[in-house]
């Protein structure tokens, strides 16, 4: 079957969202009556790698290698298919996002929900990295909930095959407050320390709220670290000075304790949180390290509280062609 005919198996029921390659459309599988949630994207824009027509084999290659992942705190790509600009993916469906729900919720989440979701996330990405695949991009857009308190990755692995734009396909900037600071400085030689930095600045979020790092430009977003964590030095990150972005006449900023930034729950909380953010790359933790902390042990599925969460409905539109 040709994969224009494979997508007449899809009845588009509305926008889901929109992310940083292309629209993504909540869809019903015709046949088993499931929902999915369909993500086109337009190649020649993003991808990166000298070619400007057709999906290039090495991306088919690395993507249809996406389809072997499998863990319960990633969403399954169900079937991947293309025509000549453009790539389908097809994802299982979750209704809600966790920026979506932390815009929502009065408070910052409980100590018991941030725990039940960090404990999933590290799993997920301790998976992901033994399978040499990094995210890149994570942050509460792409980290889905359900109400019986499982949490999700999306968009997971594409940058192995499409460079990171800083824009989306509709011109919206694509947010950094994520970014980690070897990304930020000009790093090429980047590696699963990036996801760790991510994944720590969502955590910090949760507990806060509102954004650790709220940058609103490259050089912002480094300030706003720096503002914190301190502005790096050769010290605790041996190498940092040469980095290709890094500048010696930075504003030296003295460290803050995290303590008096973000409201941690308990100290067990505060030392995951503290390993995350370590500037040197080479002395971040990696997740599977992370999971073994006391912290975690005592981590259990907690269900959020959705009683006062509207029910969107999906607006239909045209597409997805
Ligand atoms: P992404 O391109 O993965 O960042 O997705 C952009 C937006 O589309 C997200 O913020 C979600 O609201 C929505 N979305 C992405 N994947 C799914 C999915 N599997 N199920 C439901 N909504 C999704």
């Amino acid at each position: 079957m040709d994969n224009d005919n494979k997508l007449d198996r899809f009845l588009k029921l509305g926008k889901a969202g929109e992310g940083t390659y292309g629209v993504v459309y909540k869809a019903k599988n015709k046949l088993t009556g499931k929902n999915v949630a369909l993500k086109k994207i337009k190649l020649q824009k993003f991808y990166n790698k000298g070619c400007s027509e057709g999906v290039p084999s090495t991306a088919m290659r690395e993507i249809t290698l996406l389809k072997g992942v499998r863990h319960s705190s990633i969403v399954e790509l169900l079937d991947v298919m293309y025509t000549t600009d453009k790539l389908y993916l097809v994802f299982e469906y979750l209704d809600l996002d966790l920026k979506r729900y932390m815009d929502h919720s009065k408070q910052p989440l409980e100590a018991e929900l941030v725990k039940n979701y960090m404990k999933q996330l590290l799993d997920a990405i301790a998976y992901l990295h033994s399978h040499r695949i990094l995210h890149r991009d994570l942050k509460p857009q792409n980290l889905l909930v359900d109400k019986e308190g499982h949490i999700k990755m999306a968009d997971f692995g594409l940058a192995r095959s499409f460079s990171l734009p800083t824009r989306t396909y509709t011109h919206e900037v694509i947010t950094m407050w994520y970014r980690a600071p070897e990304l930020l400085l000009g790093e090429k030689m980047y590696c699963t320390g990036v996801d760790i930095w991510s994944l720590g600045c969502v955590m910090a979020e949760m507990l806060m709220k509102r954004a650790l790092f709220p940058g609103d430009s490259e050089i912002d977003q480094l300030y706003k670290i720096f503002r914190i964590m301190g502005t790096p030095q050769e010290d605790d990150w041996p190498g940092v000075q040469l980095l290709p972005d890094f500048k010696a006449a930075f504003p030296k900023w003295l460290p803050k304790n995290l303590r008096d930034i973000v409201k941690f729950n308990n100290t067990e909380e505060e030392i995951l949180l503290k390993e995350m953010l370590t500037y040197d790359p080479a002395k971040r933790k990696t997740a599977k390290e992370l999971l073994k902390y006391n912290y975690l042990k005592t981590a259990k599925l907690t269900t959020p509280d959705l009683t006062a969460f509207p029910v969107e409905e999906t607006i239909d539109e045209a597409g997805p062609s």
